[in-house]
């Protein structure tokens, strides 16, 4: 169970203080075969993405072994699966909740194989939407930028040679 507290205390840090807020984000596991590189250049642009908005994303390993220290810390679960379950709405590409999310492959690829170019960095932007709705909420979609319900294909296109910003009132371009 996750303190509501803390929650809101995360909340309002996120416009105020930047770089005050570390999530560590403990890669639990990866089902299907991902090309290493894509994977740790993913990591590299979410923690770009994130950045830029004040978010610190410390990368780790395996399961988590105690609590984690500090306020201003949280912490999340990822794990990549091979397939979305029944369950799942049809166009999502993760679950996701306060402490975990869940990025589903069979819909990951075949947004990549779109812009195969930009496939670091749309993978990048997922996750970092979704580390974002992790602290946010699931209520925490914008009309633009990289909190858009769905990108369209020039928002896929320009993740390649920059990346979407927090809100529409955040300048995109950098
Ligand atoms: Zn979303």
């Amino acid at each position: 169970m996750r303190p509501i507290l803390l929650t809101a205390f995360v909340l309002g840090l996120i416009p105020a203080n930047a770089g005050d807020l570390a999530v560590e984000t403990y890669v639990i596991g990866v089902t299907p075969q991902i090309d290493g590189a894509l994977l740790l250049g993913g990591q590299a642009r979410a923690n770009a993405v994130l950045q830029a908005g004040g978010i610190r994303v410390d990368w780790k390993r395996g399961r988590p072994q105690s609590a984690p220290t500090g306020l201003e810390r949280t912490r999340l679960t990822i794990e990549i699966v091979s397939s979305a379950p029944d369950s799942a709405s049809p166009t999502a590409l993760a679950t996701t909740t306060s402490t975990s999310i869940r990025l589903f492959w069979d819909r990951l690829t075949p947004l990549m194989r779109t812009h195969p170019q930009a496939d670091r960095a749309i993978l990048g932007h997922v996750m970092a939407h979704e580390i974002l709705h992790a602290l946010e909420g699931p209520g925490s979609h914008e009309d633009e930028g990289l909190m858009k319900a769905t990108w369209t294909r020039e928002d896929l296109k320009k993740m390649q040679r920059t990346q979407l910003a927090f809100g529409p009132h955040t300048a995109d371009e950098r």
